[in-house]
């Protein structure tokens, strides 16, 4: 351990969802970290916020007033992990509303537990703020609706995903993501990320399994 290290405790907030904050969002972050004396916190590349360098104590009560669980219940058949920019709504370039689209995929409940951690990003244009082709499930906006991309990963072995459909309306992008992560859960061995997966099973058995 380097001289410097703290080695403490803390926990992460997701609230409010889709990393968009008001000023009163803010306010009231900064006064739970003025009363808990939370040493510094992060933005994290989930947009949540981790209150960072705690003590057991301290975080406990902290995580009582906020009534964040001890252990999270992390439904498995659920995303937890969605990533947006905040597209057409609120970005001049945006072309699709990404965050009603991350609304909906937060919502979507699976025929069973993944396979592992799935991340997806979701950007409103093609400058892919959210890094969509690094992600196992990606989305692009474009004039003519979203683009799938299934099977990316940023790690330590990256994968640039690949297209599964076009011009897509956010109803059939929301049908065609709920499709792919069945099919993920149907034929992927327990923790395998969707990149190996892939690279497995290939985009043309993807297809046939999902599209048409
Ligand atoms: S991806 Fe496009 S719409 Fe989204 S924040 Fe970036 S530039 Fe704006």
């Amino acid at each position: 351990m380097t001289e410097n290290k703290i080695h403490k405790t803390y926990t992460t907030i997701s609230i409010p969802p889709n990393g968009m904050v008001t000023a009163e969002d803010l306010e009231k972050i900064v006064a739970i970290a003025k009363k808990y004396d939370v040493p510094t916190m992060k933005i994290t590349g989930a947009q949540r916020v981790a209150f960072l360098g705690m003590e057991p104590g301290q975080l406990s009560a902290m995580k009582k007033e906020l009534n964040i669980p001890d252990k999270p219940p992390h439904a498995r058949n659920r995303l937890h992990h969605v990533q947006t920019c905040p597209g057409s709504i609120w970005c001049k370039y945006g072309q699709q509303d990404s965050l009603a689209l991350a609304d909906r995929l937060r919502d979507l409940e699976l025929k069973g537990p993944l396979p592992y951690k799935v991340k997806v990003g979701i950007s409103g244009c093609r400058m892919c703020c959210c890094e969509s082709w690094v992600r196992d499930v990606g989305l692009v906006g474009n004039k003519s609706g979203w683009r799938l991309i299934f099977g990316g990963n940023a790690a330590g072995k990256p994968r640039i995903g690949e297209i599964v459909s076009e011009k897509l309306s956010e109803d059939e992008a929301v049908a065609l993501v709920e499709k792919c992560l069945n099919f993920y859960i149907e034929n992927a061995k327990y923790k395998t990320r969707s990149a190996r997966f892939m690279e497995r099973f290939g985009i043309e058995e993807l297809k046939k399994g999902v599209l048409g």
